[in-house]
């Protein structure tokens, strides 16, 4: 029986949303966090932009020291030959892909303006599938955008080229969230039937409905013989209404009723971080976490009303489905409250040798000589200048312990045209 995989797209899809944005430090604590939590993969970035060189070879590198273990780092471009050889070229290292291209009428039509056809897709896809693997992509997930609106013959279609060229899996995307659970469920399981692929599911909120959506379609997949993906995002940050919000899904799959027990994850969750990764991902955003969210929000847990709160207090079973400690909560602010001495892009090395000897001490961090300690300061201010806020305890850490990958994560060479 197929099993269930998580694939985060907060460092793409979240990242790319209209108004929002993350310093490169901060997509790749996201990597760091979505890798201590258990989710399979991260979709970390675009190897065709240029300005996420540094930050997306710094990432293989610590995936490469065993840092960023056992967490995937995938890619994602355009389904174009250019695109394939463009993300060779600048990011030599990378093994996994998704290569994404339109497949409805609707985009076709309106996006291409007549000028391609169903089989100029095909082909597109086919030709940079092939590239790609050819230049050495490890596993390529193809991309159906607008899925939703597709006619299914035309997916079963694509699904099936693309396995012909090598894919590892298709990826259903609701883009534009159109679809509801009945009618995802339904394509899901013809799509695994009759493709015989694992399907990713990609699922956005402009019903409402992202989280079940993905739920019903991971389960259409996995009823028609195939695993399942999901794909997240932290908080639900991501286009427009948002995608599958991470932590809801995480919730969902284990706790609602009967679905754990009739299909599974492949591989283990460590739920005690989920408050951990959506509060940092809310501070770097600056996207306060609604009072309702589910498991993170600040009502969560919240009880007042006489029959609730008697009734909690009793059992917390009477009205809670999960408990605050699975999620981790209650640990300390991201950034330190009342006195504030915090780092920033013009700190001083006696304020910020107070802030690293106050953080350090749980964890063996200490600086050779003064000359060392500036060093580490210096890359802290540059970091504070791309993130323009204070930064938090483990950004901080993560300096001190990877100043060579700071470095690289803070460097930006807009001029040069040359690579
Ligand atoms: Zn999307």
């Amino acid at each position: 029986m197929g099993k269930i995989y998580l694939v985060d797209v907060t460092n793409r899809d979240g990242v790319q949303t209209a108004k929002l944005g993350l310093s490169k430090l901060e997509k790749t604590m996201i990597n760091m966090y979505l890798n201590e939590i258990g989710v399979f993969q991260s979709e970390f970035g675009f190897p065709t932009t240029h300005h996420e060189t540094h930050y997306l070879k710094a990432n293989l590198k610590l995936a490469e020291m065993g840092v960023l273990k056992p967490i995937r780092l995938s890619g994602w471009i355009r389904a174009l030959k250019e695109d394939v050889e463009t993300t060779f070229k600048l990011i030599p290292g990378i093994e996994y892909l998704n290569l994404s291209t339109s497949t409805s009428n609707q985009m076709i039509n309106g996006k291409y303006l007549g000028k391609k056809t169903n089989r100029d897709v095909l082909k597109m896809m086919t030709e940079a599938l092939d590239l790609a693997l050819a230049m050495g992509a490890k596993a390529v997930s193809v991309n159906a955008e607008d899925a939703s609106r597709t006619e299914l013959d035309f997916l079963v279609e694509f699904g099936l080229a693309a396995k012909e060229h090598g894919a590892n899996r298709l990826r259903y995307c609701d883009t534009l969230g159109y679809e509801n659970p009945f009618t995802i469920y339904e394509s899901a399981r013809i799509l695994a039937e009759k493709v015989c692929l694992p399907i990713e599911m990609h699922c956005h909120g402009d019903l409402g409905m992202a989280v079940a959506n993905s739920l019903a379609g991971a389960k259409g997949a996995i009823d028609g013989g195939q695993d399942a993906y999901i794909d997240t995002t932290v908080n639900g940050i991501g286009e427009r209404a948002g995608n599958a919000d991470l932590v809801a899904i995480l919730l969902a799959l284990l706790k609602s009723k009967d679905f754990a027990n009739n299909y599974h994850l492949g591989h283990k969750i460590n739920l005690s971080k989920a408050w951990m990764i959506a509060k940092f991902a809310s501070y770097a955003f600056g996207v306060p976490i609604a009072i309702n969210q589910p498991g993170v929000g600040s009502n969560a847990f919240a009880h007042a009303s006489g029959i609730h709160a008697d009734g909690v207090i009793k059992d917390p079973a009477n009205y809670e489905l999960y408990s605050f400690e699975e999620l981790g909560r209650g640990e300390p602010e991201t950034v330190e409250t009342g006195r504030e001495i915090i780092s920033g892009q013009y700190s001083g090395i006696s304020g910020f040798s107070h802030i690293m000897n106050k953080i350090a001490s749980d964890k063996a961090i200490t600086f050779k000589d003064p000359k060392e300690a500036s060093r580490i300061l210096e890359l802290v201010r540059y970091a504070n200048v791309a993130a323009q806020k204070p930064l938090v305890k483990d950004e901080l850490l993560f300096i001190a312990q990877y100043p060579e990958i700071a470095r690289e994560l803070l460097t930006m060479t807009p001029l040069d045209y040359t690579i």
